[in-house]
């Protein structure tokens, strides 16, 4: 045999093994047999034919799950597959890792690096999950219908259109860019949403510094080649300012010595801080370490408009306008509603909300059927005033017109449930107990309180109710939490599991969705990192960027990411960045 043939054949076996088996080998290897961390990943059942699959199918319901991101892929990551004919709808056939993508912009970690291919995912689901790489255009609310069209433009044979009737719509369709109709912002800027967007500008970044030492150029004019604008200080702006950063100044001051002194990096935010989501720690803390790295902060500007040389914006405090010019704009200021969803909002009487509104289990309002979770819907909490006397009344067990603490006691823990911002006011307050709410207008305790005073101790509660941030994090919750009551659909209808019904009798058949902040990371640059925890806890430098390291290493999709992620970041180290424009 030659060594041609013998390598041929040894890769025809290795490539014939499941991805685990082949890494453990790998790592089996390379470690001489000893200490190798074994996991394991579901694998495949190869053994089901299409026909049992598509016999078991008509009797099932039909689940139609629009879009791959954070929402819908953590969704189909534990649903029972089995008891549903799932359908998936994406125009990308992958998720991607997006608090990676500022990483890929300077290509500290490639694009490949951080997207799994939606169907490995479907692979490792039994092959039970149909795929079709398509984008839904219309929801047809009434008929249960959806069309969808296959966007990627050739010339392939076959229709573009097909329309899709489901049982359960699972909408995750994640939001757009929102340029607030500034002129100039779709033409001229970039935007840090989708893997394509950091390649352009992973690209356009080399473009400037190549064009920028063209002989022939005044020094003003390479100087505004160099001038890079981001527009919006939330922590994809700030994490991208930090990334362009230390790119500059760990690799390109090298390869671009003549030009090394005239980069500049501006941060342009409407607010008066950055980071101004983050503790008040975490936001000055950015600020002193972009002020020491030369990064400007331009803080109480809106930008106005942007064209393909200067970037106009208005100066809140005097009311001056003025314009910059530029050789690259990142627009990274917020996200709105997509076109499809609007349509459907007008469909079911959400028309003049901004965003999609579900309720505590994520179902629609005003639509049977369909659920909205991640970033394209926000929850409508149910408010306590609303319901205080229905309330007032179920407590009421004796029928007294008068609630006691004992009769309080016993429905406490379905209020708490059911109106979160009870708990959330009560911690305010700093009151270890609901009882002791129950006070007199002197502030007294009393054993019993009447309608009037019932809604007097609850009337603040409302204020406590917070929207969701739209955060990964977030939408992974949510597509876990609502694939948990797909599983136990069946099981819960007549054993219901949740909160008792104010108004109405009986419980409400699943818990409400409750989210958990685990916290958040704010990557600064040069191997520093600010990160708020749970527990009013906030940590900054390099140890949190170690620990930023480890979480983002742990939360890959797949054990193939978690490997390219890693021996990305270790390149870095060892060779830094590829500035090839390619
Ligand atoms: P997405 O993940 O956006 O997914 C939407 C899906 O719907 C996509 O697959 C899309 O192709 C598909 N889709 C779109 N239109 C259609 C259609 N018409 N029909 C069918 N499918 C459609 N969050 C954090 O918690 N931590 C972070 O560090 C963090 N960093 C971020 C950095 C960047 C650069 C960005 C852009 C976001 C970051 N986020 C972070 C936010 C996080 O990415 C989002 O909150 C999250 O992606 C929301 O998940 P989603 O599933 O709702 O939407
Ligand atoms: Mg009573």
């Amino acid at each position: 045999m030659t060594i041609l043939s013998f390598f041929t054949r040894a890769s025809r076996a290795f490539n014939g093994y499941p991805a685990s088996a082949k890494l453990l080998l790998l790592c089996t290897l390379s470690l001489s047999g000893g200490g190798v961390v074994a996991y394991s990943e579901a694998q495949v059942d190869a053994s089901k034919t299409s026909v049992q699959v598509n016999e078991k199918d008509c009797k099932k319901k039909r689940v139609v799950v629009l879009g791959t991101g954070w929402a819908g892929i953590s969704f189909l990551k534990d649903l029972d597959v089995s008891a549903y004919d799932v359908q998936v709808v994406s125009p990308r056939n992958y998720f991607a890792f997006t608090p990676l993508l500022p990483s890929v912009t300077c290509g500290t970690v490639e694009a490949r690096s951080i997207v799994e291919p939606v169907r490995n995912i479907i692979k490792k689901r039994n092959g039970e999950i149909q795929f079709w790489e398509a984008e839904c255009m219309k929801i047809d609310a009434a008929n249960k219908k959806l069309l969808c069209r296959y966007t990627v433009e050739n010339n392939l044979v076959g229709n573009d259109e097909f329309s899709l009737e489901y049982d359960y719509l699972v909408l995750a369709v994640g939001a757009q860019v929102n340029t607030f109709n500034t002129p100039g912002v779709l033409e001229n800027c970039h935007f840090l949403k989708e893997v394509e967007d950091a390649q352009k500008i992973r690209r356009t970044v080399i473009d400037c510094f190549e064009k920028a030492v063209l002989p022939g150029l005044s020094e003003e004019e390479r100087r505004i080649n160099l001038h890079f604008v981001i527009v919006g200080g939330g922590p994809t702006g700030v994490e991208f300012a930090a990334e362009l950063h230390d790119f500059v100044q760990e690799d390109l001051v090298n390869l671009y010595p003549s030009v090394k002194d005239m980069v500049k990096i501006t941060v342009i935010q409407s607010g008066d801080h950055i980071l101004n989501m983050f503790d008040e720690r975490i936001s000055s803390f950015a600020e002193q370490k972009f002020r020491r790295d030369g990064i400007e902060v331009q803080t109480g500007s809106r930008v106005i408009s942007v064209s393909d040389k200067e970037i106009t914006m208005k100066l809140k405090a005097k009311g001056e306008i003025c314009s910059v010019p530029h050789g690259l704009v990142v627009w990274s200021t917020g996200v709105e509603t997509r076109p499809f969803v609007k349509d459907f909002m007008g469909q079911i009487g959400q028309a003049n909300r901004r965003v999609l509104a579900t309720d505590e289990w994520l179902r629609v309002k005003g639509c049977e059927d369909v659920y909205a979770l991640g970033d394209c819907a926000t929850i409508n909490q149910r408010k306590v005033m609303e319901d205080i006397a229905a309330i007032f009344k179920a407590a009421d067990k004796d029928n007294s017109g008068f609630l006691t603490v004992e009769e309080f006691k016993d429905v406490i823990d379905d209020i708490l449930e059911r109106y979160p911002q009870v708990e959330h006011y009560l911690k305010s307050k700093h009151l270890r107990d609901v009882t002791d709410l129950m006070k007199d207008s002197e502030g007294n305790d009393i054993d019993e309180v009447d309608i009037e005073g019932f809604k007097l101790a609850l009337c603040q509660a409302d204020s406590q109710v917070k929207n969701l941030p739209a955060t990964a994090q977030v939408a992974a919750q949510q597509g876990a939490y609502l694939s948990k009551c797909f599983n136990r659909k069946s099981k819960w209808k007549d054993n219901p599991e949740g909160p008792r019904r104010f108004r109405g009798s009986g419980r409400h058949q699943f818990h409400p969705f409750q989210y958990k902040h685990l916290g958040q990371f704010a990557p600064l640059g040069g191997e520093q990192a600010a990160a708020e925890l749970p527990g009013d806890w906030v940590s900054v430098g390099r140890s949190t960027q170690w620990l930023w390291y480890s979480v983002y290493a742990s939360k890959q999709v797949s054990w193939r990411t978690r490997v390219l992620v890693v021996s990305d970041w270790t390149r870095r180290f060892i060779f830094g960045r590829d500035s090839s424009r390619i």
